[in-house]
C-alpha cells in the first residue's frame, strides 16, 4: 500500500490515545524519529539510552559511526520533517549547510566528466551525525509526554509466559547499577543491533529469522578540517566514486557546522585507508580523480583522524518469523543494517518511524491496536528495506571478491546501471529520475519504463 505525505498528516491530526506507555529502546536517530512518532498515541513514551548524552553534539560511545560522515537523502530529510515540522530550519539553525541536489555535488566518475550539476529544486541539509542527533534530540524532548532515560541500559524485552505479548524491558541504570523495569504495551527495539528482540525470540523459544549477509569489507578513515579560504567555488560536496572493479578507492567531501569539511576515504579488503594525514594525502593522490586531493593537501585535521570497519551489511528477516510477541517492533539498524557509503540508513530508519506512525493511526480505534502491528510494520517495512538493499547489493557486487547472494541479472543490472548513467548526464528528465530514485523520494520500478528501458539499451548498444 503505498502511503503519501497527506495520509500521513491525516492520521496525525487524529491522534487518539490507544496505550499507556511505550518504550523505545535507543535514542539514535530510529530511536528519536520513533519517540516522536509514537508520542501522538501513547500517553507516555520512555526513551532508553545506555550512554550519558552530551549537552553539545558530540560522539559518544554507543554510536562509533557518529565519527564519520553521514549525508542524509532528501527522502530521509522529508520523512523527518513529516515528524518533526520545520526540522530543516532547526538543522540551518544548529550550523547545517543547506546544499541544492544536485547543483552543489560535484560526482565525479572514473574516465568520464564529472555528472552535470543540474538543480533539481531539493534541498538537503548537510552537517554531523552529532549534530543531527542533537536537533533531533532536542525536537523529540520538547514533546511533553517523552522521557529520556540516559545512562539506562535495556538488559532485556520481557514478555507473557509462552510469549505472547511483550510486557516489560528490564534495565540497569546509573554507576550504582540499579536494575528497574518499564511496563510497555509496545516495545521499539531502536538499539541498533536487534540484539534484544534476537534475545527475546530465543527466551521464548521462536526460530531466530533468517539474515541476507554481503561481505564488503570495507575501510573508512574520516578527518575534519577547516574549509581553505581557497576552497573551489563550484562545488560544496565533492564524491570521487571508484573506478571499479578494478580499484575501489572511495573519496566523499561533506560541510559541515563551523565552517569546516569532514573528509572520507574508504576502500575495500587490504587497501585500508590509513590512520595518519601524510599517508591519507597520499591515498587522496590515488583517488580516480586529483579533486578532493587538490582541496585538502593544504589543510591539517582538527582532532584525531577516525577509522572504522564495516565488515558486512546484515538484514535480520524479522518479517518472516512465525510468532512474533504482539507489541514488539524493531526498528532502523536493529533490522538492517546497509553498506553505509551509499547513505542509506537515516533514510530507513525516518521512513520506518513515519510507517509505524501511520499503522498506529489505522489501528487506534480497533478494540487491541497492538495485535498484529508487529508482522504489519515488518510486512510494509520489508519492500522499502528491500529497496535501498537492491540500490546498495547492485553497485557491491560489481567487485568481485564481494561474498553473499550475486543476483543472477548482475551482469545486465550493472550495464543497465552503467548505460542508466551516461544517459543521465546528457538528458535532465532521465538525471532527475536517477536522483529522485537514489534519494528514495520514487520506487526502483520507475526504470522499468518501457521508454526509458529502450533508450538505455540504444545508450548500451552505442558503447559497446
Ligand atoms: C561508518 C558509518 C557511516 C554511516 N553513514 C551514513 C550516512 O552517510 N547516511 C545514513 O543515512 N546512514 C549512515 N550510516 C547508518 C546510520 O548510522 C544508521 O543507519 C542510523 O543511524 C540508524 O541507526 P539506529 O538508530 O537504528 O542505530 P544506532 O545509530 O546504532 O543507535 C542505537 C542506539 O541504541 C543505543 N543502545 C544500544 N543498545 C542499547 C541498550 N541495550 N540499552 C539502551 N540503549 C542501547 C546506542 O547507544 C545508540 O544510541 C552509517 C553507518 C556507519 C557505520
Amino acid at each position: 500500500m503505498k502511503r503519501d505525505i497527506s495520509e500521513h498528516r491525516r492520521s496525525a491530526t487524529r491522534s487518539t490515545v490507544i496505550g499507556a506507555q511505550a518504550v523505545v529502546v535507543g535514542a539514535g536517530i530510529a530511536g528519536l524519529a520513533a519517540a516522536a512518532a509514537l508520542a501522538d498515541w501513547f500517553e507516555r513514551v520512555t526513551l532508553l539510552e545506555r550512554d550519558c548524552l552530551p549537552d553539545a553534539a558530540a560522539p559518544r560511545a554507543g554510536t562509533p559511526q557518529a565519527w564519520h560522515p553521514h549525508g542524509m537523502l532528501v527522502g530521509g530529510q522529508l520523512a523527518l520533517e513529516e515528524t518533526f515540522p520545520g526540522l530543516g530550519e532547526d538543522f540551518t539553525r544548529a550550523g547545517g549547510v543547506r546544499c541544492l541536489i544536485n547543483q552543489d555535488l560535484r560526482e565525479e566518475l572514473p574516465n568520464r566528466d564529472p555528472m552535470p550539476q543540474r538543480d533539481f529544486g531539493m534541498v538537503a541539509y548537510t552537517m554531523s551525525r552529532p549534530l543531527i542527533e542533537a536537533t533531533m534530540r532536542q525536537r523529540v524532548l520538547q514533546r511533553a509526554n517523552v522521557v529520556l532515560r540516559q545512562d539506562t541500559r535495556a538488559l532485556g524485552i520481557l514478555a507473557k509466559p509462552g510469549g505472547r505479548r511483550v510486557t516489560a524491558v528490564r534495565c540497569v541504570t546509573g554507576a550504582h547499577e540499579r536494575t528497574e523495569t518499564f511496563p510497555a504495551d509496545l516495545v521499539v527495539d531502536a538499539s541498533g543491533r536487534g540484539d534484544l528482540t534476537m534475545a527475546l525470540l530465543q527466551s521464548i523459544g521462536r526460530p531466530l529469522p533468517p539474515q541476507s549477509v554481503i561481505s564488503i569489507d570495507l575501510g573508512y578513515t574520516t578527518a575534519i578540517v577547516d574549509i581553505p579560504e581557497d576552497a573551489p567555488s563550484g562545488w560544496k560536496v565533492v564524491l570521487t566514486h571508484p573506478d571499479m572493479p578494478r580499484a575501489a578507492r572511495r573519496g566523499l567531501v561533506l560541510p559541515i557546522e563551523g565552517n569546516r569539511w569532514i573528509v572520507l576515504m574508504a576502500s575495500r579488503g587490504t587497501d585500508r585507508p590509513p590512520g595518519e594525514w601524510d599517508a591519507v594525502l597520499a591515498f587522496a593522490r590515488g583517488l580516480a580523480t586529483p579533486t578532493i586531493y587538490n582541496a585538502i593537501r593544504k589543510t591539517t585535521p582538527i582532532g584525531r583522524l577516525a577509522r572504522y570497519g564495516f565488515p558486512e551489511s546484515v538484514w535480520r528477516h524479522f518479517d518472516r518469523v512465525v510468532g512474533l510477541p504482539e507489541g514488539l517492533v524493531p526498528i532502523g539498524d536493529a533490522i538492517c543494517r546497509f553498506n553505509p557509503i551509499y547513505g542509506q540508513g537515516m533514510t530507513v530508519a525516518a521512513k520506518e518511524a513515519r510507517l509505524l506512525h501511520c499503522l498506529l493511526g489505522e489501528r487506534a480505534s480497533q478494540p487491541d491496536p497492538f495485535v498484529g502491528l508487529g508482522q504489519a510494520f515488518l510486512a510494509e517495512a520489508k519492500p522499502l528495506i528491500e529497496t535501498a538493499w537492491t540500490m546498495a547489493s547492485i553497485p557491491d557486487f560489481a567487485f568481485p571478491n564481494t561474498r553473499g547472494d550475486r543476483p543472477a541479472d548482475l551482469e545486465q543490472s550493472l550495464r543497465f546501471a552503467a548505460g542508466l548513467s551516461r544517459l543521465a548526464a546528457r538528458d535532465p528528465v532521465v538525471q532527475r529520475l536517477v536522483v529522485e530514485v537514489w534519494h528514495m523520494l520514487r520506487p526502483r520500478s520507475d526504470y522499468r519504463d518501457p521508454e526509458l528501458v529502450r533508450r538505455v539499451e540504444a545508450e548500451i548498444a552505442e558503447t559497446v
